[in-house]
């Protein structure tokens, strides 16, 4: 789902970029979706939150988050360096500003992937240009399976995150779409159909005024 090449009609037809957000319960599949949409659509760039959690071993700076102390993150927030944050499971987690605001005036699409809360403040702040998926777990016992098999954090952790996966789930009704990971081919051709849908929504589109005018006068 790369963009199309310069010499088609197409290609020149300007359009908003797409803030897309993604939510889910941590193990739902959300991060490995993610992956899959940066290392497929060219078009498409990741905002690298930044936190206050500790960095897992398999994390790098900068590319996974931004590792910040307390202090380094409420210098950021007061300083509106952030364009939402919130806490999860304990930590602060934050949306930094001026990459996201960049890639919008260039058209660019942006990934987001941040919890309910994060999703609210953009799209309050934001609305037209978000577009928000909701990743939901074939069932809550397969939830722990996933979280267990990560072997990423230690079991009251793990205990933790599936205690917070409820009261996530319960804000599935604020996305614009939702799809269940049961099988995770399927849960990711859903998400790039999404993707591609809402990249050729009209209202996105001001530069196809244009082309439809030289289209009927040529
Ligand atoms: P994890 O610690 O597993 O990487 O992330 C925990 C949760 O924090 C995930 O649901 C993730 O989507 C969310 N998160 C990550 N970055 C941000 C952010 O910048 N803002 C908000 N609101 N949530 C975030």
């Amino acid at each position: 789902m790369s963009q199309p090449p310069a010499h088609l009609p197409s290609a020149r037809i300007k359009r908003r970029g797409l803030m897309l957000v993604i939510s889910s319960p941590s193990g739902a599949g959300k991060s490995t979706i993610a992956r899959n949409l940066l290392e497929h659509d060219t078009g498409l760039s990741l905002s690298v939150s930044v936190t206050t959690r500790q960095r897992r071993g398999s994390e790098i700076e900068g590319v996974h988050y931004q590792f910040k102390s307390h202090r380094e993150f409420e210098r950021m927030r007061d300083s509106e360096a952030l364009l939402e944050w919130a806490e999860v499971h304990g930590n602060y987690y934050g949306t930094p500003r001026e990459a996201a605001e960049v890639a919008m005036a260039e058209g660019r699409d942006m990934l987001f992937d941040i919890d309910w809360q994060g999703a609210q403040q953009l799209q309050e702040k934001m609305s037209a240009d978000v577009v928000s998926i909701f990743i939901l777990p074939p069932s809550m016992d397969e939830l722990r399976a996933r979280l267990h098999r990560r072997a990423e954090d230690a079991d009251d952790v793990i205990e933790q995150r599936l205690a917070n996966a409820r009261s996530e789930i319960e804000h599935w009704r604020e996305y614009d779409y939702v799809v269940v990971n049961d099988d995770l081919d399927r849960a990711y051709s859903a998400v790039r159909a999404i993707v591609q849908a809402e990249r050729l929504r009209r209202d996105r589109r001001p530069g196809l005024f244009e082309f439809v005018q030289g289209l009927l006068e040529g």
